[in-house]
């Protein structure tokens, strides 16, 4: 019989959605356990922070091991494994984890965010954080006036990530592997062709990410040329090839999705159609397209108060059942 430890909330992940949850939960005094094999999440791995309010700027990581800081003040058991199963049983859930564990609760909030689309090229996880970025709204005031970088991508993410990233560096490349741009919105197409310094790369692949260890990356390598070059230097290039929601957990029990986005579809305090299933952060719809550190917190704390009540309603309807059994 593998080994099944009980709390009364289960909190998915061990980004900013999970730990925000946790010294939440913990506080409202209701007991929480923390899973998740790896820590800090995107954030974690994210750079340089400028936008995190408190914080002019912060490292990533470090910003990270201090929400995990203020989890263990509380007390919070963080264990280091996945989240392999969430079951229902009656009125509880019975999670499983990767070691083959199992967790019993009462509620759980799933935190487990979502998986960037990759390259899959030489070194582009060797160089995240250093040239190579997946968030054009995060990171694109770090590259204020750099010589240039490359957007990688035909959607709406791509493009407006080149819009923006355009008012900071002084040129930039949006490499796009189809011959026109057809899936982003017309103002933004429109917008994208009046910026003089934003240089449309269509019907082209990247092949290589140039650099070094030491460095990062320094350049990029195209399938055909462009201007007669078929590399170009490059401070740095971002990924904005779209990112997939880790649903199959919440799929299994039944979990509504967004049609839209495929993300879990939260109300507005963080509960999902499951009772005592709930979501926060990048995982959900919660948020709409805005996804980042802060509003992945602030949801964990949403999810967290109604955890607390949901835990509080269960308990006291034991109470009422246990209380009239006794007569
Ligand atoms: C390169 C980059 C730079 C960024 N820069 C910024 C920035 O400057 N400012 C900003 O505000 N935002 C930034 N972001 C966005 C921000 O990092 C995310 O919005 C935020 O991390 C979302 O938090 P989250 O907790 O919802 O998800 P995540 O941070 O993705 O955390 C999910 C957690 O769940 C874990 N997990 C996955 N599967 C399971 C499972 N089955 N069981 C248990 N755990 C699981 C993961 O390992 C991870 O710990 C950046 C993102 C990237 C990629």
């Amino acid at each position: 019989m593998p080994k099944e430890t009980r709390y009364d909330v289960l909190i998915a992940g061990q980004g900013a959605a999970a730990y925000a949850a946790a010294l939440y939960a913990a506080r409202y005094q209701i007991k929480p356990v923390v899973a998740g094999e790896e820590f800090g999440g995107e954030t974690a791995i994210g750079g340089q922070i400028e936008n995190y309010p408190g914080f002019v700027d912060i490292d990533g990581f470090d910003l990270m091991t201090r929400f995990r800081d203020q989890a263990i003040k509380y007390e919070v058991p963080i264990i280091t494994e996945n989240v392999v199963d969430v079951r229902k049983d009656g009125s509880e859930f019975v999670s499983e984890l990767g070691d083959g564990s199992r967790i019993r609760s009462i509620a759980v909030i799933l935190a487990i965010g979502r998986e960037r689309r990759k390259l899959g090229l030489p070194n582009e996880k060797e160089w995240m954080g250093r040239g190579v970025s997946y968030c054009s709204t995060c990171d694109a005031p770090l590259y204020r006036n750099k010589k240039a970088v490359a957007v990688v991508g035909g959607g709406n993410s791509a493009v407006e990530g080149a819009i923006l990233l355009s008012k900071y560096a002084k040129d930039v490349y949006i490499v796009h592997r189809k011959d026109e741009f057809t899936r982003p919105d017309p103002i933004n197409v429109t917008v994208m062709n009046d910026q003089k310094n934003l240089h449309q790369v269509t019907g082209t692949e990247i092949v290589e990410l140039l650099g070094t260890d030491e460095k990062g990356l320094t350049g990029i390598r195209l399938s055909k040329s462009f201007g007669g070059k078929e590399t170009i230097d490059v401070d740095g290039i971002f990924i904005e090839i779209g990112a997939d929601p880790r649903v199959e957990i919440p799929k299994r029990l039944g979990v509504i999705l967004n049609s839209e986005t495929d993300e879990v579809h939260v109300d507005r305090v963080m509960k999902t159609n499951v009772p005592g299933l709930f979501a926060a952060g990048d995982l959900t719809d919660g948020s709409g397209s805005l996804k980042q550190t802060v509003t992945a917190a602030a949801q964990g704390a949403i999810a967290a108060l109604s955890a607390y009540q949901y835990v509080s309603e269960h308990r006291s309807r034991k109470g009422t059942v246990a209380a009239s059994s006794r007569h």
